[in-house]
């Protein structure tokens, strides 16, 4: 296994395979040094560290250059300057479990079984690219959220957060032992990646899946983070106060305003109940004295949902701080120990979401905020420094990209494609020009109605549908960029729509959806047959 990787990928010239029969002979630390050396010819297959946060959204990354300049990341903004910026990744399936299973599999919803939060059950046993890569001689990792119910399976080591996980003192589950920490949820997962590298075997390559929980709901910062931003005043949103005219019920009808649905627990004016005495003690120096002071001022209406946002955005970005110098650290390992320059490092969301646009949080949508994953990825000797790309690319195509890097061969199942070309700077011609979109949870959490549909570079044509709701829209984001007035069924658009409307039909067919949702897709508990008459 060891000659293998020395000889992976490079010519087999005589000098070089006296080079490893020396190495070899030498015995583990001079091959080490060998395997870590800095080169731009890899000798072997590129480790892998995916980073990977929950509900962070591209706004609240200073590389993507928002309007709001809400927040610098420099060390997110690191690995975009260093490789590759990817301006429109998009996910099939907006929403935190779905879409993790879509990275492991390369595969929709539909196909790996993953519909929702509320009754799913990852599956296994079906094909998952961190099992290829465990077979292929990879050492495989993953730390943080999981969120996957079942097991994980193709990891040599696993150390996750049962469910959502919490902020503070997280009990996690060490490789099926249950235990408990006491911090930062961000910076333990942190630590625990660092020390599995540190830890593990330095001749394979690894693939390390470090996943924060971070920054999800109830957007929870690190003490040290509490008035990271010297109480600034962040700018507004356009469309804080949307009044959805234009669109349809689903848009109207949603539970996921920052008016209505936030509660006193999302805006900090009720503490968390798991923080140590001294962690508390921290806490209400901070928000203590502001909470006082807002219900002294006893806001209302539109006051109100501002300083809800304010406070939202305080809270949110403050835990974003903590992810970012995560990315940090394990850049900084990589550097030290040599391996920077044979490692993939990526970093991604499982969704976008929505920072007030729209008045809302949270994602589901198939509108651009929550379809639209940050997405930036170093690859040295690959992909050049300062590189963008608006290619229609998603996370359903992750998996097959970390399989082509190791040199294995991607299942003729996988839905994706290989992002090896584009960050090679060449994207193929035929690349991908549109792309399907299905979102099932329904009504819980969030009463977002179900909805699929396709999106090119410009358009969307959206169904929306449910037990009380079945329409059409289409966007046109050219004219209306934020996806506030549908044009369907409008003249001027008529042959747009014509083009659209198969070409959705085209991608159903192609992606083998299936004509109608199957039973559990919405999350509704299912109904047990009743028994009629005596
Ligand atoms: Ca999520």
């Amino acid at each position: 296994m060891h000659f293998r990787w020395l000889l992976f990928g490079v010519p087999r010239s005589t000098s070089f395979f006296v080079c490893c029969v020396i190495a070899l002979a030498c015995g583990g630390a001079q091959s080490q040094t060998l395997a870590d050396e800095p080169t731009t010819q890899p000798r072997r297959p590129p480790n892998i560290v995916f980073i990977f946060s929950d509900d962070h959204a591209y706004q609240a990354i200073s590389a993507y250059q928002d309007e709001r300049r809400l927040i610098e990341t420099p060390h997110i903004d690191r690995i975009a300057a260093e490789g590759m910026l990817f301006r429109r990744c998009v996910v099939p399936n907006s929403i935190c479990g779905p879409s993790r299973a879509t990275i492991l599999t390369g595969k929709y919803s539909h196909l790996n079984g993953f519909y929702n939060n509320s009754n799913c059950r990852f599956d296994g046993s079906q094909v998952a690219f961190p099992k290829l890569l465990q077979a292929a001689g990879y050492q495989t990792a993953i730390v943080g959220k999981w969120h996957l119910v079942s097991e994980p399976t193709g990891f040599d080591y696993w150390h996750i957060l049962p469910g959502q996980g919490v902020y503070y003192n997280p009990p996690m589950i060490d490789n099926g032992r249950q235990v408990k920490h006491e911090g930062y949820t961000t910076d333990i997962i942190t630590d625990l990646s660092l020390a599995w590298l540190k830890a593990r075997d330095p001749d394979k390559p690894f693939l390390l899946m470090c996943q924060h929980k971070a920054p999800h709901r109830e957007w929870e910062p690190a003490l040290r983070h509490l008035g990271h931003d010297g109480d600034r005043v962040y700018p507004e949103p356009a469309t804080l106060f949307d009044d959805y005219a234009g669109r349809g019920l689903a848009e109207r009808d949603q539970d996921m305003t920052i008016a209505g649905t936030m509660t006193d627990r999302d805006v900090k004016l009720i503490a968390p109940a798991n923080l140590t005495p001294e962690q508390r003690a921290k806490w209400d120096t901070y928000y203590e004295p502001r909470n006082r002071k807002f219900r002294d001022e006893k806001l209302a209406g539109r006051d109100l949902v501002r300083w809800k946002y304010q406070r939202y955005l305080h809270d949110y970005l403050g835990c974003v701080k903590a992810v970012d110098e995560s990315v940090g650290r394990l850049q900084e390992f990589l550097d030290e120990h040599h391996l920077a320059d044979n490692t993939i490092v990526v970093y991604a969301a499982d969704q976008g979401f929505y920072l007030g646009e729209h008045g809302w949080f949270d994602k589901r949508w198939i509108f651009e905020e929550s379809l639209r994953t940050p997405c930036v990825v170093r690859w040295p000797g690959v992909t050049k420094p300062h590189s963008t790309s608006d290619d229609l690319v998603s996370n359903v195509d992750f998996a097959e990209t970390f399989l082509d890097a190791a040199g294995l061969n991607v299942p003729a199942e996988m839905q994706g494609r290989s992002l090896r070309p584009i960050l090679a700077g060449d994207t193929p011609g035929d690349w991908r020009k549109s792309f399907y979109y299905h979102y099932y949870e329904y009504p819980v959490p969030h009463r977002v109605r179900p909805h699929y549909g396709v999106v090119t570079d410009r358009f969307k044509l959206v169904h929306i549908y449910g037990p009380d709701t079945d329409y059409w829209e289409l966007f046109d984001r050219q004219s209306d960029p934020r996806e506030l007035t549908s044009v369907y069924g409008r003249a001027e658009y008529a042959a747009a729509q014509s083009d659209l409307t198969q070409e959705l039909a085209r991608l159903r067919d192609e992606l083998k959806v299936p004509a109608q949702d199957a039973p559990e897709a919405s999350g509704r508990r299912l109904n047990t047959p009743r028994r009629r008459g005596p």
